[in-house]
């Protein structure tokens, strides 16, 4: 094998690890937008909630105070049966008319209050029962984007035990150092010269010399001759072509 075809079978390793390495980025962030989408319905359900617990806490409120008026006005009452002047008793009889009336209408105030909670709870069942659905869905697509990751790292996990098999298949130094230091910045490493001599890479069309010397590598590689790196002018890509 020559160290073109090598280097070829390692390019070839290291694309499918690109690949696994923007996929694995890329579906986190994609599972992190599906839970995303919960938090609008679990504001409306966190509303609905609070508006029933408001709806209780005032049927609560005009409770107590009910309770307060009626003992107040049993105190009162109570009171005014020990009275011995008649304007003192009158003067009572009016406070407790009074607090009878404001009685009257914090019970009914407390009636209303109770008339909100039915539909209050019902608003909150409704948003509880959407929130489920929605996170159902979203669970189950979370759940797809696990599978999905935790293949494509055992894929990429292979893939790092292939590499080191195919770097080890590139035996010349040279052009091993040579395309380990370019491939994180243009990719891929290893082209072909196209038939116009340009290169396939960045599209520059090459000297004739660089023509010449790949032409002169293939036939190299043919006859198990040493091969040198023939490097695009503009790029840097490692040009390779056919003997003929
Ligand atoms: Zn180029």
């Amino acid at each position: 094998m020559s160290v073109i075809e090598a280097l070829m079978d390692l390019q070839e390793v290291d694309g499918r690890i690109r690949e696994l390495e923007v996929e694995l980025k890329d579906l986190p962030k994609r599972k992190a937008l599906e839970t995303a989408r919960l938090t609008g319905v679990s504001v409306d359900l966190q509303a609905a909630k609070a508006g029933e617990m408001q709806a209780n806490e005032r049927v609560k409120t005009y409770e107590a105070d009910a309770q307060a008026l009626k003992d107040k006005i049993r105190q009162l009452k109570m009171t005014q049966t020990g009275l011995k002047s008649n304007k003192e008793y009158q003067q009572y009889s009016v406070q407790i008319d009074l607090l009878s009336h404001d009685l009257e209408t914090t019970e009914n105030n407390q009636l209303a209050a109770m008339d909100d909670i039915p539909s209050a709870e019902h608003r909150t069942q409704e948003a509880q029962a959407k929130f489920d659905a929605e996170k159902g869905k979203v669970d189950e697509v979370c759940a797809e984007y696990d599978a999905r990751i935790a293949r494509a790292q055992a894929e990429l996990d292979e893939c790092q035990k292939e590499r080191a098999e195919k770097a080890k298949s590139v035996e010349n130094p040279e052009f091993k150092l040579y395309y380990e230091r370019l491939r994180t910045r243009r990719w891929p490493v290893v082209v072909p010269l196209t038939g116009d001599n340009v290169c396939d890479g960045c599209h520059l069309v090459q000297p004739p010399s660089v023509a010449q010397l790949v032409k002169a590598n293939a036939q190299n590689a043919a006859v198990g001759k040493p091969v040198r790196i023939v490097a695009c002018a503009m790029c840097g890509r490692i040009l390779y072509g056919d003997a003929d």
